[in-house]
């Protein structure tokens, strides 16, 4: 397993070649790792939103933060903003919630129970128990000037864009790690006598032969779903959007305040992404074609951001982009691995996308096998492991429509029907109705959500577990109403230090952060 053939530059494509570099030593005599991309077909060119495992991905393949926020537009993100994914207001006069990456604050005692018990009402759950969505809410950064790159007061992520980032891992890939680049269309895959791909044919470099292939090809999926013919399982009948208007919106002036989160806010028949880069707001409407024409969903998109940037909202030039929604039978097969939307793709509601790839390329880089022979069990694990994520991650997203009790159209009606929730979220849901979830409900290390993205969402949609029968499990009240105090305080005191977003952005740029 000496040779390996990436085709498909996008996002995905690059990610895998940092990380089987990286692990595989490209650079130092190790696997020969080449990627192959059209120079015709563009990349999807959305893919804005990460989640706080980008930041790991970044430091372990050797790309400074500074050089990252410099080239990629990169803002940071803390949290998803749900607006309006409740039917009703709260008593403030408020319908949002944050789902912040900080983890809940435990140090003696676990403080969902007593929030359940005792401050629904007057306080937001994300707010008793984390300091973020305030921080959130005051438009502020995660981090001070002298905080290390990669590290941070709060948990973080990143907003960035896309078209640029795939272009610095292409520069780090190529001219860090050892990666060769090709420009070429893949016409043909050739298989040999055992149905493995023997080499793909291209119009400007000829043949091409590998040992293993990655298929990043998009949505296309030339390799795996052409070529090998591995069917796809489509998941329409749970997670019902199926395309995406996007347009880019310039700010108002250089002034303009940027959100450290993502603004997702529903509407009639699904929900509009906002994110704030340096340069210039990502926002899309994601939509279902079966319950709104696209173009009514341009009229609701193009209300929406008329709320912000006035008529201007008709003028600025719109792209739809329809979208796979589902996962292919199989992500390995015979001598072909699928990274990427050549692989699935759901939604972008909780930016699964690149969390979903990046995992599993460094999960191919470590599982990389290192004879033919290995490679069938190996497989067998990857696609074990890679359906769960999906299975798990679907699981997760159709979480957000099923709780929510909007009733403005059929789309959010059909949601909440139960023959198109999984059984494995149903029974969750059933047992979270008697008990708060808690740690034993994940059962794998590489759970792509875990407890804590579960307690923000359910708590933030209002999700109503009933803990009076079991009260006599929590008996240190006095401790948790000491941590909610401590917590309130600590907020205080963060946020009088902390930089406004777009202030800090332009420190960064302008003087970089301490490397590590
Ligand atoms: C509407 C929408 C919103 C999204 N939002 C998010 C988000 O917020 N967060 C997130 O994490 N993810 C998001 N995603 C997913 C994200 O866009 C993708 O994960 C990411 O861009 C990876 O795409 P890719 O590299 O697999 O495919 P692409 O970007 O489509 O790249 C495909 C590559 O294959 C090449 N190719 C195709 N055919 C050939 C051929 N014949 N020969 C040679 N090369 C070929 C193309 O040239 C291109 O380089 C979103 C996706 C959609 C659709």
């Amino acid at each position: 397993m000496k040779r390996v053939l990436i085709v498909g530059g996008g996002t995905a494509g690059w990610l895998s070649a940092c990380h089987l570099a990286r692990r595989l030593g490209a650079s130092d005599g190790g696997v020969e790792i080449t990627l192959v991309e059209s120079k015709d077909i563009p990349t999807i060119g959305v893919g804005e939103g990460t989640v706080p495992a980008m930041r790991q991905s970044l430091q372990y393949l050797g790309i400074s933060e500074t050089d990252f926020i410099r080239e990629c537009d990169a803002t940071f993100k803390q949290s998803i903003k749900f607006v309006d994914w409740s039917g009703s207001k709260a008593s403030n006069g408020t319908n949002y919630y944050h789902h912040v990456f900080d983890y809940p604050e435990i140090s003696r005692v676990n403080l969902t129970p007593y929030w359940l018990l005792g401050r629904p009402d007057s306080c937001a759950y994300a707010d008793a128990v984390s300091i973020q969505g305030r921080v959130c809410d005051h438009g502020l950064g995660p981090k001070l000037m002298t905080d290390a790159e990669f590290s941070g007061i709060t948990n973080y992520a990143y907003h960035l864009d896309a078209a640029k980032f795939a272009g610095l891992l292409t520069r780090h890939a190529t001219e860090k790690l050892g990666v060769r680049h090709l420009l070429a269309n893949v016409t043909d895959v050739v298989l040999n006598e055992q149905g493995d791909i023997h080499s793909v044919t291209t119009d400007d470099h000829g043949e091409l032969c590998a040992d293993l292939f990655v298929d990043c090809s998009g949505f296309r999926s030339l390799l795996l779903g052409d070529s090998l013919g591995v069917g796809f399982v489509d998941k329409k009948d749970v997670l019902f959007v199926d395309n995406a208007l996007a347009i880019q919106v310039p700010y108002e002036n250089e002034q303009t305040p940027i959100p450290s989160h993502t603004i997702a806010t529903a509407r009639g028949c699904g929900w509009v992404w906002d994110i704030g880069l340096h340069e210039r707001r990502g926002t899309g409407y994601v939509y279902a074609e079966k319950y709104c024409s696209h173009d009514e969903a341009e009229v609701v998109f193009r209300d929406y951001l008329r709320e912000s940037i006035g008529d201007k909202a008709d003028e600025l030039p719109c792209r739809r982009i329809p979208m796979q929604v589902g996962y292919r039978e199989k992500f390995w097969e015979k001598n072909c691995v699928a990274i990427g939307l050549a692989q699935g793709f759901v939604e972008p509601l909780e930016a699964t996308g690149l969390l979903v790839f990046d995992a599993t390329a460094r999960m191919l880089a470590e599982l990389f096998p290192p004879s033919h022979e290995a490679m069938p069990a190996i497989a067998e694990r990857f696609n074990h492991r890679v359906r769960y994520a999906w299975d798990r991650v679907i699981d997760f997203i159709k979480l957000h429509y099923y709780l929510s009790d909007r009733n403005d159209s059929d789309f959010w009606r059909d949601n909440r029907d139960v023959a198109s929730v999984p059984e494995s979220l149903l029974e969750n849901l059933r047992l979270w109705r008697e008990q708060p979830p808690s740690e034993y409900d994940f059962f794998s290390r590489q759970e792509i959500f875990g407890l804590e993205n579960y307690l923000y969402v359910l708590y933030g949609m209002k999700f109503q577990t009933d803990v009076q029968p079991i009260q006599y499990r929590y008996m240190d009240e006095d401790s948790a109403q000491r941590e909610f105090r401590r917590i309130e305080q600590r907020a205080e005191r963060v946020i009088s230090q902390l930089l406004p977003h777009r202030e800090l952005i332009e420190r960064i740029k302008t003087f970089g952060l301490q490397r590590i």
